[in-house]
């Protein structure tokens, strides 16, 4: 059935909104005059990829207003031209509805255009945290808008300007850090997403960007609910308004002020004020004062936002009930990736009822117009596809090559240890030395990401081998005695997204047993051992750091493991800093600077600095 045939096709003239010359404010306020409540709510909705495409003309039937992958959502052709031809195919399904309003197809480019196998894939945020260089950041973000709008979305749920305040929550990597002056620095990523002018989003080279998720996503307390220990991810924020605005919200006041980004993802955690006594949580989701006072009317946002995946499901009450608080508390687009179709028949209803006001709609339904008028959508709806054969590029990968190198943090080097000499004979051990997808971590092709050789690039150890041809490789150090000079064992984390992290090793921030083992044997049995960690976060090394000469901290490098080489070969310098305190154990969580009895095993900006030589 065709909910949106209300009215007949456009007649005529061509309508005031087609025309590119007008303000976009004044296409805006055209478009939605000519728009049917049908036609406005379909634009507030949000489908899966996967959903809807056994039924593509679900897009054209309930005029849908965008599409999305979630993480691993990948065209079976998962090529720059398999995307490119799904995205426009749905694109023509909505060029197929009655106004022509183009679809808006978002991504969760997060380090680098990450589902597409061939892209850059650059560290993911801790470790771009790690190298205090925001240029560097400006720099990843617009060559990932490239690589991503070259295939088709034209939109990202990045950048994660989340502050992450407990190494216990499973998405601290994807956090620049505990800092929130950093982390608002690094914001200036969505110049390189969006452009530096407002015009530049309707090239092919800027997509429109996301901060998420707002806000207090890595400020939530661990083991809060009954339900269990693991309520980290998604639980709750108990603070008072203060420090509220000044760790969590400050690097959305510099997102939306210095950078206008386009939207804004809320997150699935929850806000419990101190001042307000402690007990009664309120989703990001459902929160009127957050989403509308604070964002909107206060810090001035005037882009539209995007609920998380199914979030406004975990609000209290009803289907109607969740999608009428979330409506009138400010949200714009509703990502329900599978219930697309109930939710326009909802939210029909609940305005029909008159539960939700037109106003509120119209306001919703114009903020995501504009987005899409400023991304030159109604000019240009397909796939400019000629900037492709720059995915994967040299010129990309010496980019993200330098912030792996940048981000490289030493954190003990002793007996001169490093940088290593070409002409010593390396024995290097650990799955992690010579394992691309763990040193990509999450969000790489799948959602959870996965061990193994999933993407092109190079590992450490090619990276290593690359700068010596003495070199000895074993995943589980057997044998380390062949006459080394130097062993370096790579320890760390298998990929996971979300959730609390490492499940295979039993969700902890301890080194797995085998890691412990690794290190034994290696730095007993050579004269000089480096261990190098590639995880997502700091893990507690303090029992081990006596065995080591040198300890670096790698963090998930992505696809350019060469990087790392580059500066345990001095051809470039360490720089990196920790973006996080070092706890000297788990039970030390949470813990970050300027906390009273502040004793980390390393502290945050922790990082040794070497000079870089050439040369040997
Ligand atoms: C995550 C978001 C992501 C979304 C879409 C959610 O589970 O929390 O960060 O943008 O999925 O994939």
């Amino acid at each position: 059935p065709s909910a949106v045939a209300v009215r007949p096709a456009l007649a005529g003239a061509s309508p005031a909104y087609l025309d590119a010359r007008l303000p976009v404010a004044e296409r805006v306020s055209d478009l939605l005059g000519r728009m049917t409540l049908e036609e406005k709510v379909g634009q507030m909705t949000q489908a899966e990829r996967g959903a809807i495409d056994g039924d593509r003309d679900q897009i054209t039937s309930l005029a849908l207003g965008s599409v999305l992958s979630g993480g691993g959502s990948v065209p079976a052709d998962n090529t720059p031209s398999g995307w490119a031809d799904m995205v426009d195919a749905y694109q023509s399904k909505a060029l197929a509805t009655r106004l022509k309003i183009p679809l808006l197809y978002g991504i969760d480019s997060v380090h680098g255009h990450n589902n597409l196998v061939g892209a850059t894939v650059f560290p993911h945020n801790i470790g771009m945290g790690a190298t205090r260089d925001p240029r560097l950041v400006r720099d990843e973000e617009r060559i990932t808008a490239i690589e991503t709008k070259a295939t088709g979305p034209q939109w990202v749920f990045a950048p994660c300007v989340c502050v992450s305040r407990d190494l216990r929550w499973g998405r601290t990597y994807e956090s620049f850090g505990e800092d929130p002056r950093l982390v608002t620095e690094m914001a200036v990523g969505i110049e390189g997403f969006q452009g530096e002018r407002k015009r530049d989003l309707a090239t092919n080279r800027h997509v429109l960007a996301t901060a998420k998720h707002y806000a207090g996503d890595g400020d939530t307390v661990f083991g809060s609910s009954t339900s269990g220990t693991y309520t980290i991810d998604q639980g709750v924020t108990v603070t008072d308004r203060k420090t509220f605005a000044r760790i969590d919200l400050a690097p959305y006041v510099t997102a939306v002020h210095e950078y206008g980004v386009g939207s804004i993802m809320p997150s699935f955690s929850s806000v419990d004020w101190k001042e307000d006594g402690v007990g009664n949580p309120v989703k990001m989701s459902a929160s009127t004062e957050l989403l509308t006072e604070v964002l909107k009317k206060k810090i001035g946002f005037d882009g539209f936002l995007i609920s998380d995946w199914e979030a406004i499901h975990q609000i209290p009450g009803d289907y109607a009930t969740q999608v009428r608080t979330s409506v009138n508390a400010g949200m714009d687009m509703f990502m329900e990736p599978y219930s697309a179709p109930q939710f326009v028949r909802t939210l029909l209803a609940e305005v029909n009822a008159g539960r939700v006001k037109t106003s509120r709609i119209d306001d919703a339904v114009g903020r995501i117009l504009k987005a899409k008028f400023e991304l030159g959508l109604f000019e240009h709806p397909y796939t400019d596809r000629g900037l492709a054969k720059t995915i994967g590029s040299p010129e990309h990968r010496a980019v993200a090559r330098e912030a792996v190198a940048k981000s490289q943090v030493l954190l003990k080097n002793s007996r001169g240890a490093l940088p290593l000499r070409k002409d010593e004979r390396i024995y290097v051990a650990g799955a992690n030395a010579d394992d691309i997808g763990n040193q990509a971590g999450g969000w790489t092709v799948t959602w959870q990401g996965s061990s193994g050789d999933i993407i092109p690039g190079t590992t450490i150890l090619d990276g290593i081998e690359q700068n010596s041809s003495h070199v000895t490789y074993s995943e589980d150090a057997s044998a380390p005695t062949s006459g080394s000079d130097v062993g370096v064992v790579v320890v760390g984390e298998t990929p996971y997204a979300e959730g609390v992290g490492d499940v295979g090793n039993g969700h902890t921030l301890n080194l797995s047993d085998t890691d412990k083992a690794n290190i034994d044997t290696v730095c007993s049995a050579i004269r000089t051992c480096v261990v190098l960690d590639v995880a997502g976060r700091p893990q507690i090394v303090t029992d081990q750091l006596s065995e080591m000469d040198a300890f670096v901290m790698s963090w998930l490098p992505g696809s350019e493991g060469a990087g790392v080489a580059d500066v345990l070969f001095g051809k470039r310098a360490f720089t990196g800093r920790l973006p996080v305190s070092w706890p000297r154990s788990e039970g030390q969580e949470p813990i970050n600077v300027g906390d009273r009895g502040y004793k980390p095993l390393f502290p945050y900006g922790y990082g040794l600095r070497t000079a870089a030589h050439h040369g040997h």
